[in-house]
């Protein structure tokens, strides 16, 4: 198999884009993706000062090589989860690879500074890991963005995971959810940070390729928890769809963005204010948000089990 852009020898085909490419070639064609996403989408500016969720996965070190190279101004944001041999290892490889580029990295142990551990949070607040781990990731995220005065936060989600989320969006008929599906969401209020997905026109496969070639020494340790999660099920369905049809998973996301949220977008504010939670001051719809209201949960429930 030959590239499609130069004499070389593919190492990759995309069958979306009836395409194979060498090395080299992939390289600056995944490059290209991420950065006409940026400008189609307005997502960043050279001035903007980007908070990078880093996980320490192929994905958000992908996002952050590339942002880096592009010559954005970016912070690693790592969140310290306390997941069993999970966690260390998550935070030593995206330590390894701010230090090995000089990059700056802000780290948060939820355990440390926030007294839980995520499986802490689960049990005592009975709910399943990755909701408490998704809601704790969403606030602190959007609250350190605020605190260090960043402009822009942006997340490694690919295409994969934008289009798994709205296939479950969509099945449940999610339609606040679905109508904030964009991968550029602006800040509709003071206390909120815009937040941009780059990666989103590459599949997962082309960020594991792009990671591999530029030899990003990445965290591939699945977290326990995602095991069985309907996240999983979904990509898999997703990807039975594009095998069968190439093109289907970006046709059904980039499809929709253009077709059909328009029709959801109302949903996303209909009839719902956003006001500033009693208690840490960050936006919620009721008087205390959903982070105050689980973090109080289980510090009555482990006072309890004290007693
Ligand atoms: S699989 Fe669940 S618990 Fe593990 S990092 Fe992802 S959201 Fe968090
Ligand atoms: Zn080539
Ligand atoms: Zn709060």
């Amino acid at each position: 198999m030959k590239c499609k852009t130069c004499p070389g020898k593919a190492v990759i085909d995309i069958r979306r884009h009836n395409a194979a490419f060498c090395k080299d070639c992939f390289i600056v064609h995944a490059e290209r993706q991420i950065e006409r996403t940026i400008e189609g989408d307005k997502m960043l500016s050279k001035d903007d000062r980007v908070l990078v969720a880093v996980s320490g996965g192929k994905d958000s070190l992908t996002l952050w090589e590339v942002l880096r190279r592009l010559g954005y101004h970016t912070t690693g944001f790592h969140i310290v989860l306390g997941i069993d041999h999970y966690s260390p290892q998550a935070r030593a490889t995206v330590e390894g690879y701010a230090k090995k580029n000089g990059l700056p990295l802000i780290v948060t142990d939820v355990k440390e500074e926030y007294d839980f551990s995520i499986p802490e949070l689960a049990e005592y607040t009975r709910r399943v890991p990755c909701s408490a781990c998704g809601l704790s990731k969403r606030y602190l995220m959007n609250r350190t963005a605020l605190q260090g005065g960043f402009s822009v936060l942006a997340t490694g989600h690919n295409l994969d995971d934008a289009a798994a989320t709205l296939l479950g969006n969509l099945l449940h008929w999610q339609t606040p959810q679905l109508g904030r599906m964009g991968p550029a969401l602006e800040a509709t209020h003071p206390k909120l940070v815009k937040t941009v997905k780059p990666l989103v026109r590459l599949t997962e496969r082309e960020t594991l390729a792009y990671a591999m070639l530029r030899g990003i020494d990445y965290h591939d340790d699945e977290c326990p928890n995602a095991v069985g999660a309907t996240s999983l099920f979904y990509k898999d369905l997703l990807n039975q769809l594009e095998y069968a049809s190439p093109g289907a998973k970006q046709s059904f996301y980039f499809g929709f963005l253009k077709k059909g949220r328009p029709a959801f977008l109302a949903a996303q504010t209909d009839g719902v204010e956003l006001k500033e939670c009693e208690a840490c001051g960050q936006t919620t719809t009721t008087e205390t948000c959903a982070y105050c209201r689980m973090m109080d949960l289980a510090r009555r429930t482990a006072a309890a089990r004290s007693r």
